[in-house]
């Protein structure tokens, strides 16, 4: 897709919080808008006023703030209706709609037939028979028609996606799609190319389970007069052992924040996730929007592994600057604390733990007599050190000299004895931050 400016939009409906997936989709239109200098929207697919939810509105909301992914404009559909029946109002006097009463067990039926005889099960347009007397009949009997979009059959559907690569699709294979039900509610498919049309959208980049819905989107921007965005469809992610698991297929992103996911770590994945370009663990998204393109993506489910976001999560912490955590850090935990620390995390909440080993008390273990020994020379040089430049190298170089001691026999029992731990941030960076007296203190 080219540079000029264009406009994408993420079109979540509200029956549910935000998944992995969905996250995704919603980060890559935020890349390929950004990377153009265009807009990115949000529409909120909530025509089916049963099953959407205000809570999941807010949530959605919440968590795209989150991540930073902060929409130039948001739509609700549920708002849009009048605007749809303007265009469905066009389109029946195009005769590009018709009204159908067969219920669902007569269309049940129908398809049962077709397929007993081999047949695709397409419907069979039995209501474009109908007169307007028929119409008239069964308005009078209280019988209200669903409305259907007629596809043209003489015109093949072609379109070069983004993704996949050109695309073929013969109407004649494709049922007319019921758009209205008999109540007056709108289906997904028609109100969908109206927003598209009207807020400009020039990129649909959505999952692969839209692409027979395209095939008939299409046919809509034609019949509306509008000319057909750029489609692109992205293979769905898996898990690491194939389908996407049911915890990580559900995996919400305020569960993903609980645990200790950065948004940057997400993003980072994600971004990249189903191309093979390495992830970099970055922390400017900017920057991955700037080599953000589609075409770099393979048409192979993508393997969405959590042990990899933990990997990328950590490498991000590892990199984070203090001013980003800095609230979310133990009272009077500085940045130089931060760090020496940061290394040593998986994840921000874990820097207090590291931070009580700083501030103490300690339980250091129980030392053979030797050792014990050697840390009683080790705190009368401790003592002595001029502290102001770097203790730890000034400790661990006289001990060297005047015990003989090297290596793990020189390294362990002090960090033991001053951490109460085998293993930990650099000592050089921690010594400091514990300081003279207490380090004297827990050595002796
Ligand atoms: N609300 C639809 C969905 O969540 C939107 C599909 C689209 O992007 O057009 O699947």
């Amino acid at each position: 897709m080219s540079k000029t400016p264009v406009t994408t939009r993420f079109a979540p409906s509200p029956t549910g919080t935000l998944h992995v997936g969905n996250i995704r989709t919603a980060l890559h239109n935020w890349l390929l808008a950004k990377r153009s200098g265009g807009r990115f929207l949000l529409r909120i697919d909530d025509t089916d006023v049963a099953r959407s939810r205000e809570e999941h509105v807010v949530a959605i909301r919440a968590d795209l703030a989150w991540l930073g992914l902060h929409p130039e404009r948001e739509e609700r559909q549920s708002a849009r209706f009048a605007i749809y029946q303007a265009a469905f109002d066009r389109l029946v006097a195009a005769g590009r709609l018709y009204r159908c009463y067969e219920t669902a067990q007569e269309l049940d039926l129908k398809r049962k037939v077709l397929l007993g005889r081999g047949l695709p099960p397409i419907y069979d347009r039995g209501a474009l028979a109908l007169t307007e007397a028929d119409h008239a009949a069964k308005a009078a009997a209280g019988e209200a028609p669903h409305w259907r979009f007629l596809m043209d059959h003489e015109t093949p559907i072609e379109w070069v996606d983004g993704i996949r690569g050109p695309q073929h699709f013969d109407p004649r294979q494709m049922s007319d799609p019921v758009v209205r039900r008999a109540d007056g509610s709108w289906l997904y498919m028609l109100p969908s190319v109206i927003d598209d049309i009207e807020m400009g959208v020039t990129e649909v980049l959505r999952g692969e389970d839209h692409v027979s819905n395209t095939a008939t989107q299409v046919q809509m921007f034609t019949a509306l007069g509008a000319p057909v965005p750029n489609f692109a469809h992205e293979a769905l992610l898996t898990g690491a052992e194939g389908k996407l698991s049911k915890r990580l297929g559900s995996l919400g992103v305020a569960e993903m924040r609980e645990s200790g996911i950065e948004p940057e770590a997400l993003i980072a994945l994600l971004a990249r996730l189903g191309t093979s370009d390495p992830v970099d663990a970055a922390l400017d998204a900017d920057a991955l929007a700037e080599s953000f393109d589609l075409g770099r993506f393979g048409r192979a489910p993508a393997r969405f592994d959590d042990a990899e976001l933990a990997r990328v999560n950590a490498a991000v912490i590892h990199r984070l600057p203090f001013a980003r955590v800095a609230e979310r850090l133990p009272e009077g935990m500085g940045e130089a604390a931060w760090e020496a620390i940061r290394p040593n995390l998986s994840t921000v909440a874990e820097a207090a733990e590291w931070w009580r080993v700083v501030t103490g008390p300690i339980a250091a273990p129980e030392f053979d007599e030797e050792t014990r020994a050697f840390l009683d020379q080790a705190t009368t040089e401790a003592a002595a050190l001029d502290w102001s430049l770097d203790p730890w190298t000034a400790l661990t170089g006289v001990l060297k000299e005047t015990t003989g001691r090297k290596g793990k026999a020189l390294f362990l029992p002090l960090r033991q004895a001053l951490t109460g731990m085998d293993h930990g941030p650099d000592m050089k960076a921690l010594l400091p931050l514990i300081g003279r007296d207490e380090a004297v203190r827990r050595l002796g």
